[in-house]
């Protein structure tokens, strides 16, 4: 793949919780690359290591948990070298995140024009008129209906969905260089989810920033990405570009989660789910992570860790049945 529009991108990321019972190895030497203007999606089950992939890059991991090795660089500067006041300048200005819960985000006890307007004082020194003005124009931007009255009001005022375009409006009034978007649809009904998705499509497309879409749901992927990692079990298992993963998914998992899809075109008894649990990031198995779970799993499979083969244009994957060596010796 071709790296030279890269704006971010994270190498040989590891992010570890040293926790009484042992190391967990949450994120565990991932690579990511996000283009100018792209819009990347991370996905796989919860507890796969997405959220923790973005905590990481926000410098935001609560205790026992840190980044223990690689490096995370926004247009060729390292995050993970910076000191707390240069971090606190990248963040909400840079860079901007959106959660799926956005209470959790919002302070209940001032207003939402207020909240935004705070973000954009702190990272542009603008006045306080300028500031107010261009909160409004951004509420207007994001859909909010009548953006002047709504300036006042608190975030238990509003609508799920509504709340959720403030979050978008507070995450893109600094026109950030990379948006990272944790599940921001799924608390969401999907009339709201449709109009929410295609809202920071728009936005995206005008200011130019490139997003990391991070969610469970393929669906949301295929709406939204041009390029998709798909994660298991703190490791990148396959990655391509979005059209070419859903015409040609090649990892077994990728699989799994494509087949729990269901379709409008197929009347089925019951949805098929991929088999066995996520397994425990402190007792992991020694070879393939997904083996356990496998139908295609090898005896080389429970021996040791496929590396993440490079295919075409862009796709790799991390599974033995696309090494040549391994699939000729018949091992
Ligand atoms: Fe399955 Fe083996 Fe591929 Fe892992 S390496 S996904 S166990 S076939």
């Amino acid at each position: 793949m071709v790296n030279n529009d890269s704006i971010f991108e994270i190498r040989g990321l590891k992010t570890q919780f040293f926790t009484s019972k042992g190391i967990v190895p949450a994120v565990d030497g991932v690579d990511i690359t996000v283009r100018k203007g792209e819009a990347v999606g991370l996905v796989g089950e919860s507890g796969c290591g997405k959220s923790m992939t973005a905590m990481s890059v926000m410098q935001l991991l609560k205790k026992p948990g840190r980044v223990v090795d690689g490096t995370i660089k926004l247009n060729g500067e390292d995050l993970l070298k910076m000191n707390k006041r240069e971090i606190n300048d990248i963040r909400g200005n840079r860079i901007s995140m959106i959660f799926q819960e956005p209470m959790t985000a919002l302070n209940p006890v001032y207003t939402i024009g207020k909240q935004a307007m705070e973000a954009l004082m702190i990272h542009q020194k603008i006045s306080k008129e300028d500031a107010k003005a261009k909160v409004i124009d951004m509420f207007a931007k994001v859909g909010i209906p009548e953006p002047e009255k709504r300036f006042s009001v608190y975030p238990h005022q509003l609508s799920g969905g509504l709340r959720q375009r403030v979050m978008i409006a507070m995450a893109m009034i600094c026109n950030p260089e990379l948006m990272i978007a944790d599940e921001p649809t799924t608390a969401l009904d999907v009339t709201i989810e449709a109009q929410i998705l295609y809202l920071m499509s728009q936005l995206q497309k005008e200011v130019g920033t490139a997003v990391i879409m991070i969610t469970h749901n393929l669906g949301v992927v295929a709406e939204s990405c041009d390029y998709v990692y798909v994660m298991y079990a703190g490791k990148i298992m396959e990655e391509a570009p979005v059209k070419e993963l859903f015409k040609n998914p090649l990892h077994p998992y990728t699989f799994g989660l494509m087949n729990s899809i269901p379709k409008m075109t197929e009347v089925k008894t019951h949805l098929y789910t991929i088999k066995g649990m996520v397994p425990n990031l402190l007792n992991l198995p020694q070879g393939c992570r997904f083996c356990p779970r496998c139908d295609k799993a090898m005896k080389i499979c429970t021996m040791y860790q496929p590396d993440l083969y490079e295919l075409e244009d862009g796709h790799k994957v991390r599974c033995f049945l696309y090494n040549k060596e391994v699939m000729e010796s018949g091992k």
